[in-house]
């Protein structure tokens, strides 16, 4: 068969190398004039420095399918995550840990005194979270909220944290321990030559041809047996039943000689920094050496036509539209819609490859057992 696949992200690079493997014809269509989506990497030309061009990725799994597959294609540098932050004018470490918790109470509590005493600061009058806000008091109190969640999360929604949903808050833990990695993945890496080159050969295949600046038209879906979509769910639409929000970001570029920030990341959780972060982009690749330093200040605002989507919004009245356009998909033959922008959800990198090896597992029996895809 024919495959018409929009977008050579992550989603699209797996789905099309799995059924180019399996005997079909793919051509992928990708708007932008480089491929692997907003994972792009590219060296600065004047320092050297692997740049994560649209913020960074920090590749962590604990799927084993997932885990070899990427390593099938580049060489997986061990690179575990820490994230510092700065608040009123102090840094602390974060996830939230037993260092956080003593340096902001001013305490020196061991793992279990700090279990308690925190239980004592939450809030255990709400019982059901509605919100980011009344799930962050249930579970760490006010102080802790007020410090690291408050101001970083309203800057990085544009939202107070009362309208934004509480599994939002899920993503980060909160440790009695001294354990300062950001993830608990047991893979956790970055590609030495970047993510660019893994996609590249991903995409790599006598039957996969690539077609950069080129959008993937109506008037192009003729031509195939069926589409595979990672582009945004309601642009398949044309809309037509309204938009799903997302939100922007925009990187100032900082330069300065030597170490800027002496760490990867800088969040900056005071609500008055406009910025929610800084990233230092040498210190992903801390194996090379580099003089000179380049790192990305970010600033996060509402997505408005032509800005580059990244996280879904996902507020009640999104997912409102969301369901409409979901009933429509479900409707929707000769197409499959999979990725970050095709399901409309906020996916690692991980999930995204193993989502698209599963997606292409599905299309393949199918077509074995002779049923529509
Ligand atoms: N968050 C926060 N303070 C921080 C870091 C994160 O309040 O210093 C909140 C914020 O709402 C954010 C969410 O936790 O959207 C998830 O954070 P994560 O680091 O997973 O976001 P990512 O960097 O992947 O966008």
């Amino acid at each position: 068969m024919r495959f018409g696949i929009a977008g050579a992200g992550f989603s699209g690079a797996v789905i099309g190398r799995e059924l180019a493997e399996a005997g079909h014809d793919v051509v992928i269509f990708e708007t932008r004039d480089h491929i692997a989506g907003n994972c792009h990497t590219e060296r600065d030309p004047q320092t050297g420095v692997m740049i994560h061009r649209y913020g960074p990725h920090i590749f962590h799994t604990d799927d084993e399918r997932v885990w070899e597959y990427v390593n099938r294609f580049g060489v997986m540098m061990p690179y575990n995550h820490r994230v510092r932050t700065t608040v009123g004018g102090q840094t602390y470490l974060l996830p939230v840990n037993l260092l956080t918790i003593n340096q902001i109470f001013g305490t020196a509590m061991r793992p279990d005194e700090a279990r308690a005493f925190i239980a004592e600061q939450a809030d255990s009058s709400i019982e059901d979270p509605q919100n980011f806000e009344e799930q962050a008091l249930k579970f760490m109190g006010r102080t802790l909220y007020d410090a690291f969640f408050h101001g970083y999360t309203r800057k990085q929604w544009g939202l107070p944290p009362t309208e934004i949903p509480a599994s939002v808050l899920k993503r980060l833990p909160l440790r009695f321990s001294y354990e300062d990695s950001y993830f608990n993945h047991p893979h956790q890496a970055i590609p030495r030559d970047g993510y660019t080159e893994i996609v590249a050969g991903i995409i790599d295949h006598p039957r996969i041809e690539v077609r950069l600046s080129t959008p993937y038209t109506e008037a192009d879906r003729g031509d195939f047996d069926h589409s595979i979509w990672t582009g945004q769910l309601d642009a398949w639409f044309g809309h037509e039943l309204g938009h799903l929000r997302y939100r922007t970001l925009d990187f100032e570029e900082i330069r300065a000689k030597g170490d800027y920030l002496g760490c990867s990341v800088m969040n900056f959780g005071d609500v008055d920094v406009p910025y929610t972060r800084i990233a230092e982009h040498k210190h992903f690749a801390p194996w090379e050496e580099h003089e000179d330093t380049v790192c990305f200040r970010e600033y996060s605002r509402l997505a408005e036509d032509g800005d580059i989507p990244y996280y879904p919004i996902r507020m009640t009245n999104d997912k409102t539209v969301l369901t409409r356009y979901a009933d429509a998909a479900r409707r929707e033959t000769g197409v499959t819609f999979v990725g970050r922008l095709g399901t409309y959800r906020y996916l690692d990198m991980d999930v995204t490859i193993g989502e698209a090896l599963t997606a292409a597992d599905g299309i393949l029996e199918a077509i074995r057992e002779g049923r529509d895809i």
